[in-house]
């Protein structure tokens, strides 16, 4: 698998966040654009200054960029739309550059919510949500437009009752896990994730006849989906959500099918 030569033409995608060294965008964009002959290339930068840097992508007329941490909410001043259920999540991942004007998108939301329908309709279902940060907003928008009944459990209650109030659905603090019975529970906190891999949002005793979805991604099974594996239960890796969240974002930028499978082959190699 070999890249275009780059030439005069070769479209520029790029990802921008801050730290940036450990993103494995690069590797999964640029093994995809090859694979289709696509005349592209995708670099990281790491940026500070977010205004300055959304400037450049008009300045330099880039293709499409991803925005991750810390810049996904205030990208959103700097850019000419946003779509929907972006605006209603609050946070803009993607951004496509349409002939000038910069297009914002959340592919976290439909990534999330691709990895969960490929193991369950979500419509009437009792869904459980660890956790109230930028991720819970994503997964929780989705979750609702797909009709699910949705529970918000945070450490930090208020911020569970906040984001419970815009989507009108029952939330909690930590505690209040095993008071309830979900069909798929979803940690979207950070427990578990390298280094502290020993952390787990719930008790192993609770992970019985539910499919559990764990959107923590490194290590590639974190105890709870190896706890939830050793009770029986269905699971879905971070990884899925990872890897469905950038084949929509390229999708978003070149118009093509994304070659799903092999930047999940890539993912895995380079997180086994
Ligand atoms: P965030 O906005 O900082 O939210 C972090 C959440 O984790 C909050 O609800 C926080 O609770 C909770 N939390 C943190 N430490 C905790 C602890 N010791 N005990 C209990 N709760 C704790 O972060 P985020 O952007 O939503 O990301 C969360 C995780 O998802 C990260 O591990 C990230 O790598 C992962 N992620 C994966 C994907 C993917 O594609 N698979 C995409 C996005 C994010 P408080 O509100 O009480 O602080």
């Amino acid at each position: 698998m070999s890249h275009s030569p780059i030439t005069a033409s070769t479209a520029l995608c790029a990802i921008l966040g801050n730290p940036i060294e450990h993103s494995l965008s690069p590797l999964i964009h640029n093994a995809a654009f090859a694979h289709l002959k696509l005349n592209y290339v995708f670099l990281a930068f790491k940026v500070v200054h977010l205004q300055e840097a959304v400037k450049g992508i008009r300045a330099l007329n880039l293709k499409g960029v991803s925005v991750t941490i810390p810049h996904k909410v205030e990208v959103m001043d700097y850019l000419d739309d946003v779509e929907k259920v972006a605006q209603k999540i609050g946070a803009v991942n993607t951004v496509l550059n349409q002939e000038g004007r910069l297009i914002g998108h959340n592919t976290d939301c439909s990534g999330a919510i691709r990895a969960l329908e490929e193991k369950i309709a979500l419509k009437g279902k009792k869904a459980m949500l660890i956790g109230a940060g930028g991720a819970a907003r994503a997964i929780a928008f989705g979750l609702k437009e797909k009709g699910a009944d949705i529970t918000i459990l945070n450490r930090t209650v208020k911020k569970a009752e906040i984001l419970a109030s815009e989507l009108e659905c029952h939330y909690g603090g930590l505690a209040r896990v095993e008071s309830f019975t979900p069909d798929v529970l979803i940690n979207t906190t950070s427990l578990g994730m390298y280094p502290e891999v020993d952390d787990i949002p719930v008790r192993k005793e609770f992970l019985k006849d539910m499919l559990v979805f764990d959107i923590v991604y490194n290590p590639l099974k974190t105890r709870l989906i190896k706890e939830a594996e050793q009770n029986g239960c269905d699971t879905i890796l971070g990884l899925e959500m990872f890897v469905h969240q950038a084949a929509l974002q390229f999708e978003i930028w070149t118009g093509r099918e994304a070659p799903l499978e092999l930047m999940r082959s890539l993912v895995v190699e380079e997180l086994s």
